[in-house]
């Protein structure tokens, strides 16, 4: 017998954190370890809401996969999932085919618009490099014609952000220090320039504990932003939203030359796609983060749901979980392999910090609260350190935010 394939897709913060954990678990004597990505680099999506406003150049959130991973250890393949043949046990890709013994399910998530009318046309969502670098070129492009366009209107100057959780509010933080720079660049009265954000819920930052999130929300509304919160987005249009308040008969029209989407995400469509037995579209995997229907393959990050335990809230869809995923289906694939018994997984919680652009934040580290500078900081620590651990020092300085401090 051959020796075991294990294949990993998706080469997000759980797939690559799988594939450099295995590459250090086992030896090339003991599995051939290939990992497939649609794009020949992995980025952090974590900064993408940056990239999107403009505050940072796309680049600077991705890096080629192949300065990352080892090419001996590893095969990757540049390709595009398009589904899972179990029976048969193999990948079925764009370009081709891969058998597995073992699969690694990190394929992340895909913007959810609930069905909302006109949102997949007219609005956009930060999803990937690609979309962030749309909406940046976007409202980059409305500043430019304002003064150019005899068309233009000031409502091209308007945008909408949809959803006021952790996505929506960094999106805005990084709007608001963004804004006067291109104010002054295309010489645009900064009165001119709205940022609306449009919630149903009647709080922002829901996970957050109250007093934070109320310091986000006035620290933002200082700068200028509009919360209408308990509204909801019923439609998107080529002119901008249609919106309802709670318990309103009439809704309202938000003329806008930008909206963004951010109001929810649901898993990689392949993973219902390919007849895994999911819960609202994840697997809900094991204790050891395997499939309940199906012994050879694990899933992490976005893609997976996990119940700590009955009856209890799953964990939230964040980077944090996925990483530590990553790291315990390395470990349980190593411990397979070897003929040993898997282990549970166990969610170290650190904390969560929201950055509301470059210099202030909130969060919880640690059980600390945080606000303003020191929460910035320490968003600026969290993202050095998965560096760290994806790629060493080396990586750490050449990609992280620290240096910049
Ligand atoms: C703007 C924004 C801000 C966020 N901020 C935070 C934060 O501060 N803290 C936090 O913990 N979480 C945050 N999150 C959530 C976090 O980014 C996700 O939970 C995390 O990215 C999930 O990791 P993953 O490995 O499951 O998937 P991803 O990181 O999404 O990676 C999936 C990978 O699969 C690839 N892929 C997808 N489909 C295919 C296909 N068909 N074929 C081949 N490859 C494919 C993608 O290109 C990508 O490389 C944020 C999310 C957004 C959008």
């Amino acid at each position: 017998m051959g020796k075991p394939q294990i294949v990993i897709l998706g080469a997000g913060y759980g797939g690559m954190i799988t594939t450099v954990r295995l590459t250090k678990d086992l030896s090339a004597e003991e599995a051939d370890i290939t990992l497939v990505n649609k794009h020949n680099y992995h980025y952090q999506t974590t900064w993408l809401h940056e990239a999107a406003a403009g505050t940072i150049h796309h680049d600077r959130t991705r890096m080629l996969i192949k300065n990352v991973i080892n090419n001996k250890r590893i095969n990757f393949v540049q390709d595009s999932v398009r589904s899972v043949d179990r029976e048969n046990k193999k990948v079925i890709l764009k370009n081709g085919e891969l058998d597995y013994d073992y699969l690694v399910l990190a394929l992340g998530f895909e913007s959810n618009t609930f069905g909302i009318k006109g949102l997949e046309e007219y609005a956009f969502a930060i999803r990937s490099v690609n979309t962030a670098r749309r909406i940046r070129e976007h409202i980059e492009y409305k500043f430019a014609s304002y003064n150019n366009d005899p068309d233009a209107k000031e409502s091209d100057l308007t945008i909408v952000v949809g959803g006021a959780g952790l996505s929506g509010i960094e999106f805005i933080g990084e709007l608001v220090d963004r804004v006067p720079e291109l104010c002054k660049e295309y010489d645009i009265d900064p009165a001119k320039v709205k940022i609306i954000d449009v919630e149903g819920l009647p709080i922002v930052l829901p996970p957050f504990e109250r007093d934070l999130a109320e310091y986000a929300q006035k620290y933002l509304e200082d700068k200028g932003v509009v919360f209408r919160l308990g509204t909801f987005i019923k439609e998107a249009t080529p002119d901008g939203v249609l919106v309802q308040k709670k318990d309103a008969e009439e809704m309202e029209e938000i003329k806008a030359g930008t909206v963004v989407w951010t109001g929810g995400v649901k898993a990689n469509h392949i993973v219902a796609d390919s007849g895994f037995a999911t819960n609202r579209g994840k697997i809900q995997v094991n204790k050891d983060l395997r499939a309940p229907d199906d012994d050879h393959v694990f899933a992490v990050g976005d893609v997976a749901v996990f119940f700590p335990k009955e009856g209890e809230r799953p964990y939230p869809p964040t980077a944090q979980i996925a990483v530590q995923e990553g790291e315990t289906a390395a470990k349980n694939l190593t411990h397979l392999i070897k003929g040993e018994d898997t282990e549970p997984f166990v969610y170290k919680q650190r904390g969560t910090v929201a950055s509301l652009g470059d210099k202030e934040g909130i969060g919880v580290v640690f059980d600390k609260k945080l606000k303003g500078k020191p929460a910035a900081t320490m968003k600026k620590i969290i993202d050095d350190r998965y560096l760290l651990e994806l790629g060493g020092v080396g990586l750490m300085l050449k990609k992280g935010k620290l240096k910049l401090l």
